[in-house]
């Protein structure tokens, strides 16, 4: 499976990172490596010292697709997760600055933490729910998924245009504004619709 990530999809975000607005869809990719699960401790890496926060709404395409039109994409997701795209900010501004692939900042291990899955059909609309980062019970990210640049739909219809999707793949849909550090001790905890959906420490 691949783990895609859409970048810069909430306008208050790309405005915070000083990023102009995507036309077209922005997204890069995480290995299967990435993934931290049922609340495992993400154990903050050596090689940065800006680590930040992304809280993000996660996809899983429930069937084989390629050049989806985005009439019919709604038939390749049903569920529904809440993640975290950490980004080692300090590695990241490096890449961009020299115009390297970012991966190194984006794609390391435990990098991509993820809730459980619920049905779509548990929400009232996957187009406008709320989801929240808390960080130590305070709130520091907010969004909704209606502010998305560019919709769930949009997004499976132009990423198929160039991979296949299959059956496990997942969709990170992009962060709204308020990313920031964490520290070691710091707890993390994900909000959909004000449901808790992931609870964990960074060691
Ligand atoms: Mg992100």
């Amino acid at each position: 499976m691949k783990i895609i990530c859409i970048g810069r999809n909430y306008a208050d975000h790309a405005k915070e990172m000083n990023s102009p607005l995507p036309k077209e869809p922005v997204f890069f990719l995480k290995p299967d490596s990435c993934l931290l699960r049922n609340n495992q401790p993400f154990f903050y890496p050596k090689f940065t010292s800006d680590l930040h926060h992304e809280v993000e709404i996660v996809i899983r395409i429930c069937r084989l697709g390629k050049n989806i039109s985005e009439k019919f994409a709604p038939r390749y997701y049903k569920e529904v997760a809440l993640g975290v795209d950490f980004t080692a900010r300090d590695l990241q501004r490096q890449c961009k600055e020299n115009g390297l692939p970012w991966e190194m900042s984006k794609a390391f291990d435990g990098s991509a933490p993820i809730s459980q899955f619920i049905p779509i059909t548990d929400l009232e609309s996957i187009h406008s729910v709320d989801f929240r980062l808390k960080v130590n019970d305070e709130t520091v990210q907010h969004g909704n998924t209606a502010e998305m640049i560019f919709d769930f739909n949009k997004i499976i219809a132009y990423v198929s245009k160039f991979m296949t999707l299959k059956t496990g793949d997942l969709i990170y849909s992009g962060t709204p504004s308020g990313v920031g550090p964490v520290s070691i001790g710091d707890r993390l905890k994900g909000y959909l619709d004000g449901k808790l959906m992931f609870d964990f420490f960074v060691r």
